[in-house]
């Protein structure tokens, strides 16, 4: 867990609980959901929402719902729901309750009937196109229908007819009738329910008629006896429907909605559509991809969880929208796994050093520089040992400290090196390099006399050919909005290499493992592509910002 305050206690929501604890409006009770709907995977914009209601219910000593908005058939599915329970439980939340929307259809259907009764409701038989023209918009007074006035039994037998399958697609919805001219578009006789003869996940084939989501959410958070239902700015102009419908229903629990502001993240898309095409054009390799802002994708990348419940905290919960920077997100991954992550030595891009006076060496190397109780474990020299090439120029340039000819540099924990020859192959490539070992010395200096500048990682020649996946940010455009914005994927987003090695003491590692692999960045072995003997690990996160230098 983190050791920041997660969100909750101090935002403009808990103001409003602890305000309506004050007045006693909900009789002392909070209960808040988070209610995906179950078309697709969760991904860090829910995260948001997840740490915001869970956070809430666990501040208050109150519950959190999952509550699945299962009421448009067509979309969804029961992989979904498995997917997101998990997700939720990986977060490190779990829920008051488990509920579908779909359970609720039976009581949704009867308030229906309720508002037939009161003549708050009636049959249309407008076309859809009918009813968008009739509408009006915001420049255009709405007109009535001229179903509107139908009587109270006219409208029950519709009702009972539309259900019972009488009716084709298309050719009859319930509409409120609150106002065909209301200056606020969702009241303009919105919509209740819609036939659709499609097969429903959980219900199957027992309704061909379904209600809409404006209707169906305010009346389950009813059923369920929600207090405080919380949702994304962009449902603001819903909310005086969401009343209307508490209000004229009378449902015995009334409960209110409150808006936050969604969270937009910079150099990624967070719209389930987008996602899916990237899945279903290729373009990634499948919801879990490790460049995916989904909660699966950052999962199997080695994220962990407490990482995003920190980002939570962070960006905080406001009214108002605004983009937050990928880099805030990268910022509390790397601050987390800095903290929580062993050390281990790996070579992505290997050049061979032979040591013409080898001699045997054990090197004792701590797992975390500021925890002593994440223990040590032990490097031993070999003869020939790899180290990074970036590490070796052979002509430096001025304040260049590691490796080029005659110039000593210390090895992590196994004392000090010096290149004393090149070898190259026809083409001018540099195959290996030659040179003197020394043994560590006590003090600043090294073998030569003078201070030794330059520290560089090595792994000996034993250690496991592994291959690694260089992840960075998913598109090169800080807004991949336009219509074009396929085109801003980052194409090196991915870079494999498949000859890195990694010290023999991660030869076992399990998969899932972080490490911070010095100098280099985080890993973590992947969980799904790696296999006895083949281990992939994926790059987490670079140890220093890489973009922010290039964004000047
Ligand atoms: P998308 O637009 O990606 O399809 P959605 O809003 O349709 O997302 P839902 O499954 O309906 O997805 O969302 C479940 C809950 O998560 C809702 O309460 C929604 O407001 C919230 N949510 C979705 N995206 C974000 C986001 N970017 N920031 C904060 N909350 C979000
Ligand atoms: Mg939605």
């Amino acid at each position: 867990m983190s050791t920041t305050p997660e969100p909750g206690l101090s935002n403009f929501i808990a103001d409003k609980i602890r305000a309506d604890n004050a007045s006693d409006k909900f009789g002392g009770r909070v209960l808040t959901r988070f209610p995906p709907e179950p078309n697709g995977y969760l991904h860090i914009g829910h995260v948001k929402s997840i740490c915001l209601n869970f956070g809430l219910a666990r501040d208050f000593a109150a519950g959190c719902n999952l509550r699945f908005d299962d009421t448009n058939p067509a979309a969804e599915e029961q992989e979904y729901v498995d997917a997101i329970e998990s997700d939720v439980h990986w977060l490190g939340f779990e829920w008051a309750g488990k509920y579908f929307a779909s359970d609720y259809f039976e009581q949704i259907y009867l308030w229906a009937e309720r508002l037939d009764e009161l003549g708050k409701a009636y049959v249309d038989e407008l076309s859809p196109e009918q009813i968008a023209e009739y509408r009006g918009d915001y420049h255009r007074p709405g007109k009535a229908s001229p179903f509107r006035d139908r009587s109270v039994d006219e409208n029950l037998r519709l009702l009972r007819a539309m259900r019972a399958g009488e009716f084709d697609e298309g050719k009859a919805v319930l509409r409120a009738k609150i106002d065909v001219n209301h200056p606020n578009m969702n009241l303009r006789d919105p919509v209740l329910y819609r036939v659709k003869k499609a097969h429903h996940h959980r219900t199957g084939d027992a309704w061909c008629i379904y209600p809409m989501y404006d209707y169906a959410h305010p009346l389950s958070d009813a059923v369920e006896g929600i207090t405080h239902s919380i949702c994304t700015l962009e449902f603001a102009d819903h909310r005086p429907f969401y009343d209307w419908c508490i209000q004229t229903v009378d449902t015995p629990y009334k409960p209110e909605q409150t808006e936050f502001a969604r969270l937009k993240l910079t150099y990624t898309v967070l719209s389930k559509r987008k996602l899916l095409q990237l899945v279903n054009d290729g373009l990634v390799d499948g919801w879990d991809d490790p460049r995916m802002p989904t909660i699966r994708g950052m999962r199997r990348r080695g994220v962990p969880p407490s990482a995003l419940r920190e980002l939570a905290s962070r960006v905080g919960v406001s009214k108002a929208d605004s983009w937050i920077d990928v880099s805030i997100l990268e910022a509390c991954i790397r601050d987390d796994l800095d903290a929580t992550s062993a050390r281990a030595m790996a070579v992505i891009d290997g050049l061979p050093i032979t040591l013409t006076n080898y001699a045997p060496f054990t090197a004792t190397l701590q797992n975390h520089p500021k925890k002593p109780e994440l223990g040590s474990r032990t490097v031993t020299l070999t003869e020939t040992i790899y180290v990074e090439r970036e590490d070796f120029e052979e002509a430096p340039a001025k304040g260049f400290f590691r490796l080029f000819p005659g110039n000593w540099v210390r090895l992590r924990g196994a004392g000090f090196v010096r290149v004393d020859g090149v070898t190259k192959d026809l083409g001018g490539v540099i195959t290996g390099l030659t040179a003197t070992w020394h043994a560590p010395i006590e003090g600043n200096e090294g073998p030569g006399g003078g201070k030794v500048k330059g520290t560089i990682h090595w792994v000996p020649s034993d250690s496991p050919v592994v291959e690694v996946r260089l992840y960075d940010r998913l598109f090169t455009a800080e807004h991949p909005d336009s219509d074009d914005w396929k085109s801003h994927l980052n194409p090196k987003g991915k870079v494999v290499v498949t000859t890195a090695r990694v010290e023999p003491s991660l030869a076992n590692a399990a998969p899932g493992t972080r490490y911070q692999f010095e100098r280099v960045g985080f890993f973590a072995l992947d969980e799904v592509d790696t296999k006895p003997g083949k281990p992939v690990w994926n790059r987490v996160i670079t140890l220093k910002d890489s973009w922010a230098k290039e964004k000047k």
